[in-house]
């Protein structure tokens, strides 16, 4: 997987999510936020929080 940081995180507003990319499909798989520890999928376009 491929690992982007600094995203703007939805939840917690800081610029502190790492976004997940498949290797082999380029798409966005997943998001992680290292300050309030939210984590997301993507459902689409969409940023779904698993632990909102
Ligand atoms: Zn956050």
């Amino acid at each position: 997987m491929e690992k982007v940081g600094n995203h703007v995180c939805p939840r917690c507003g800081q610029v502190a999510m790492n976004v997940y990319y498949s290797d082999q499909t380029d798409n966005r798989v997943g998001a992680w936020c290292e300050y309030c520890n939210m984590k997301a999928y993507y459902h689409g376009e969409e940023l779904v929080q698993i632990n909102s």
